[in-house]
């Protein structure tokens, strides 16, 4: 037997342990932080090399294993005849096979599920299982017909199917690929779903999708509390079936809009969970960033003592095209993989097949694999060391962003996650009914166009404000109610000094447009180099506000956006006024025709900042460095003397930083030139000149390096360790103790 010891009891279920004093305590779904899986096609039954992926396994120091098991394909001869066996399978027992060396191996076992949809004769056999459009035809997905949440395929087929490959094979839990059904964008009238929702409303189905419907409305929040039933309704069966520990955790996107989309309940749902699985292999546009920000998000909700491996894709993903055959640039996958441990994401391997002519995709994880297993204490159980949190929604994602999230609430969050990065301020998602309970840990709030507001939520804004915090809102913060109604004027109008404009039905419209408009900033100065005089008026001279530091040699800055007139309270400040657009072309025609406007570009009001330009959304769309400038200059301005770090030196630069007893945790991501999609080589920077302000009882003598391999001595000055990191090349983990 080797270090890892096995031991199987009983038939319920089997403990896998890598230290045997921790045997009885610890569950799994504690303890087992490296994953990895081999997601087959129905081919692999004939080609599994199970004695060399055992070998992998090891290789990359896994502690779990998802394996393919059944749903819209069985890899194990079920009893059950609907029950589509792999075209390869014949008789065999794959994922039984599968599991027994993961437990001889003392790993745990995932059993894969994808109970979205089935093929035809499954549906000619139970036609009432199925969803169906409103001429009453069947959904489908290419050859397949897909299934309905609300139908006894998911109170019955399901279970029975999960039950039975409980007693063969005894697995830890299951994950389910596309467990919540079918997606918004479509309504479901079959029998079942009109009559649940006639019992649990007293309406009829909504007709079509309309926001503005009550009866839509209410069924976008019965959509949700069913799937949140399915979660603890299939936790039932396999607790039941194989014991306590036998959880199911389906599988969960790292994106809120994709959640919504799924109606799949951020906060019920991640509050449940005991381990969360998650689905979210390669970045988007937000670039590879996005992964530690996502884990930031759900350890937020999930809790930073559970864990959260994430499908990370080995395979040609990010561009246009899916390689599913083919070796990712390493480069690009260990970037994801990189930024999702800043982030306090676990590692999980992912293969589509267990066959590859690709062979170099077995070598990308491992190093960072290892790299996870030797510094695990730094990566479990730790709280961002933060003051700033981002906050965020889904239910404004709903009832304000409807549509168009992409615009109106993932832009704006993404334009100040942008700039803070970009500034080296750590900040921290905070989920928007979570702002009470964190109120004590952060000095400064930013409310990203988080329009959708219910009356509680603005009181908990309002006591955050009346304890002493500082407030950063923009756009249409508080303009809607919590059903996406509009309020005739911003709930937190008096807070933010302004007041609405007349016009608030034209907002959710105006947000793509993009026009040459302009911010004028007030006062405008006489500059060090001074330009040519415009006519016969001469530039004034005065003294700035701190929110507009850098910009002393222009008085105007590029916007983008339109303004509308709105009243602002008296004793006020507005730093910046709207210049309205004019033509870019022919050139001849580039002259501004009202270079001055009194319309309010940015409101300061005491300690509260109300930003109507859009430049959040603006910034995480076209990446003005002016806007990510300003951005920053407010939040460094709301947070006051409470950012716990300063980094000198070039380059873009992921830093997140955390607590642990006695310890601080710095991770640095050399995101610099990534912006191309897919990476193919790390450009170091370096040297770093780092600030970082340590916990009142961390005296801290000694940092590590631990990437560089080296020990530095701090600087120790008023609570502050300052010292130098001289390279980084893809990322360094920085160990105050
Ligand atoms: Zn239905």
């Amino acid at each position: 037997m080797t270090r890892r010891n096995f031991i199987a009891t009983g038939s319920a279920a089997l403990f896998f342990v890598r230290d045997p004093a921790l045997a009885d305590s610890t569950p799994w779904y504690r303890r087992a932080c490296r994953w990895g899986q081999t997601n087959i096609t129905e081919k692999d039954p004939v080609r599994y090399d199970i004695a060399w992926w055992r070998d992998y396994w090891k290789r990359t120091y896994v502690q779990g294993v998802i394996i393919n098991a059944g749903g819209i394909v069985a890899y194990y001869p079920s009893k059950f005849p609907l029950h589509h066996r792999a075209e390869f399978l014949g008789d065999r027992d794959l994922f039984g096979e599968l599991s027994e060396a993961a437990h001889q191996d003392g790993l745990a076992v995932l059993a894969r599920m994808d109970s979205n949809r089935v093929a035809e004769n499954f549906y000619r056999s139970h036609p009432d299982w199925f969803t169906r459009n409103a001429s009453g035809d069947p959904y489908r997905a290419d050859d397949k017909y897909i299934t309905c949440v609300n139908s006894g395929y998911y109170d019955e087929y399901i279970p029975d199917v999960m039950r039975e490959i409980i007693q063969r094979s005894h697995p830890e839990g299951f994950t389910d690929n596309s467990w919540s059904g079918l997606a918004r964008e479509s309504i479901c009238y079959c029998d079942n779903c009109a009559r649940k929702f006639r019992d649990g409303t007293g309406h009829a189905l909504p007709k079509k999708h309309d926001w503005s419907d009550s009866t839509y409305r209410e069924w976008i929040q019965w959509n949700y509390a069913r799937r949140v039933a399915i979660w603890d309704q299939n936790n039932r069966v396999t607790k039941a079936a194989g014991g306590p520990d036998c959880l199911w955790i389906g599988m969960n996107s790292g994106s809120i809009t994709g959640q919504s989309r799924s109606f799949r309940d951020c906060k019920a749902i991640w509050e449940r969970a005991e381990i969360l699985i998650l689905d979210h292999q390669a970045r988007g546009a937000a670039g590879f960033q996005e992964n530690a920000d996502t884990g930031k998000l759900i350890h937020g909700i999930l809790g930073w003592d559970k864990l959260m491996p994430e499908s990370m894709a080995m395979y040609g993903t990010g561009g246009r095209t899916n390689f599913r055959m083919a070796n990712k640039p390493p480069a690009e996958a260990r970037m994801w993989m990189i930024e999702g441990f800043a982030g306090g994401i676990q590692p999980w391997w992912h293969h589509v097949a267990a066959y590859h002519e690709d062979r170099r995709m077995y070598k990308t994880a491992e190093p960072l694999m290892r790299f996870y297993k030797d510094n695990e204490r730094y990566l479990l159980n730790r709280r961002p060391w933060a003051t700033v949190g981002l906050v965020w929604s889904q239910r404004n994602t709903d009832f304000y962003g409807q549509d168009n999230t992409a615009e109106l609430t993932d832009l704006p969050y993404r334009g100040f996650m942008q700039a803070m990065i970009r500034a080296r301020i750590p900040y921290t998602p905070i989920h928007i009914d979570n702002i009470a309970p964190e109120a004590r840990n952060l000095k400064a709030l930013i409310l990203p166009a988080i329009g959708a507001m219910s009356e509680p939520q603005c009181a908990a804004v309002r006591r955050f404000v009346d304890g002493g915090g500082s407030l950063i809102a923009t756009g249409p913060t508080s303009l809607y109610n919590e059903w996406g109604d509009a309020r005739t004027d911003f709930r937190l109008a008096d807070l933010f000094g302004v007041h609405a404009p007349a016009n608030v039905s034209a907002e959710r419209k105006s947000t793509p447009q993009s026009q040459q408009t302009y911010l004028r900033l007030s006062p405008e100065l006489r500059a060090s180099v001074p330009g040519p005089k415009a006519g016969d008026e001469p530039a004034p001279i005065g003294q700035r506000h701190a929110v507009l530091r850098g910009f002393e040699e222009t008085d105007i800055l590029p916007y983008g956006g339109v303004l509308e007139p709105m009243r602002v309270d008296a004793g006020v400040i507005v730093p910046m006024t709207f210049v309205p657009p004019f033509p870019a072309y022919p050139p001849e025609t580039a002259w501004m025709r009202q270079p001055k406007t009194d319309i309010p570009g940015l409101v300061l009001n005491k300690r509260v900042a109300y930003l109507p330009a859009d430049l959040d959304r603006r910034y995480g769309r076209e990446n003005l460095p002016d806007h990510g400038d300003l951005l920053a200059n407010l939040v460094r301005w709301a947070a006051g003397d409470s950012v716990p770090l300063e980094v000198r030196g070039p380059g873009l630069l992921d830093c997140n930083v955390y607590v642990q007893p006695g310890r601080l945790v710095m991770h640095i991501v050399n995101l610099s030139n990534t912006g191309r999609i897919p990476i193919d080589e790390y450009l170091p920077v370096g040297p770093l000149s780092i600030r970082l302000k340590l916990p009142k009882d961390l005296p801290s003598r000694r940092v590590r390096l631990v990437v560089s391999g080296v020990t530095v001595t701090p600087k120790i000055q008023d609570a502050w360790a300052t010292f130098k990191v001289d390279s980084v090349v893809d990322h360094e983990l920085v160990i105050l103790e």
